[in-house]
């Protein structure tokens, strides 16, 4: 498990798998899981045992139901998109995917507003594709995005985030931990619990308090799940900053008064939104170095994902 499994839409890598033989390639998604990610490709109207080309399908409801239907002669696809949707999440346990970019508006892949026609009333676009829908059942907390979304910094920035941070838990729990163990995982990621949800990140830590004296198989799994769903909570510019300033108060006594200050006044311009993250996050590196600190060095909060992304250089 040297890389994060990402699940991608084939389509979306350059294979001629849609229905006229065509394919939507997508430089972002490449870039994005470019050498960081081992990228599984899925197309699941292939997979069912549909060949290109091959007549476009819809979202329809009936009796409530979502179902995949021809557009032009009504064959309903439902039940084998769902038999090939359970076979294919079969293959995999539940930490042994950390993420899937899905291609958009498909009614197969697409992980929301697809568009879903009711009786006579026209399609409305509240739908979610067979296939997706079936995932996220599937992997309830594993990070899904689709192709356009990832242009947006942030999004993009909290994907990445979640699929590298899954992708270490998935390995830790693949380690047979013991509690020691148990504490130094959480010890690792205090920061960046705290910047996503700081009541989840409390609710962590009495889990852990816990390690002794509960049954850890649940123990364990418990944490595994409260990790994933506080990961899940968006990060915000305020959370970040007081983790930041968390971390300044490491450097107090090391520090003089203009190193004190410059590092403040980097926080409290990144807080109101004036300049990006990276900044005060150089200098708390740059502080780091000349007062070396071992709980410090090993936050996840620091290093969530290969320095290659430089997302936060454009986070403000
Ligand atoms: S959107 Fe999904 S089902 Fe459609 S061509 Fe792409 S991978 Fe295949």
């Amino acid at each position: 498990m040297e890389r994060p499994k990402v699940v991608v839409s084939g389509c979306l890598l350059g294979e001629l798998v849609r229905h006229n033989q065509g394919h939507c390639r997508n430089k972002l998604v490449l870039s994005v899981l470019y050498e960081q990610a081992e990228i599984i490709s899925v197309c699941p109207e292939m997979g069912m045992g549909m060949g290109t080309p091959r007549p476009t399908l819809k979202l329809v409801e009936r009796d409530g139901v979502t179902r995949l239907v021809e557009s032009k002669l009504d064959i309903d696809w439902t039940d084998r998109m769902n038999a090939y949707a359970n076979v294919f999440r079969k293959q995999y346990g539940p930490n042994d995917i950390h993420g899937f970019v899905l291609k958009s508006k498909s009614p197969t892949c697409g992980m929301e507003r697809v568009p879903l026609t009711r009786g006579q009333h026209g399609a409305k676009r509240d739908g979610v594709g067979l296939f997706a829908a079936a995932m996220k059942t599937a992997f309830p907390y594993t990070p899904i995005e689709e192709e356009g979304r990832l242009n947006d910094d942030r999004l993009r920035e909290h994907f990445i985030e979640r699929v590298f941070a899954h992708h270490r838990l998935a390995i830790f729990l693949s380690s047979d931990p013991q509690p020691k163990d148990l504490i130094a995982f959480h010890s690792r990621h205090k920061m960046q619990l705290m910047i996503h949800d700081e009541h989840r990140y409390r609710e962590l830590g009495r889990l852990v308090a816990q390690s002794g004296s509960r049954p850890f198989s649940k123990l364990i799994d418990d944490y595994g799940t409260g990790f994933k769903t506080c990961l899940a909570n968006p990060s915000n510019a305020k959370r970040n900053a007081n983790v930041l300033s968390h971390l300044a108060g490491f450097f107090k006594r090391g520090n003089d008064g203009h190193d004190r200050n410059e590092l403040a006044s980097a926080i409290d311009l990144y807080r109101r939104q004036q300049q990006p993250l990276s900044v005060p996050l150089a200098l708390i590196r740059h502080h780091l170095r000349h007062q070396p600190h071992s709980w410090l060095e090993q936050q996840s909060y620091l290093q969530p994902y290969p320095s290659h992304y430089r997302i936060r250089d454009f986070l403000a």
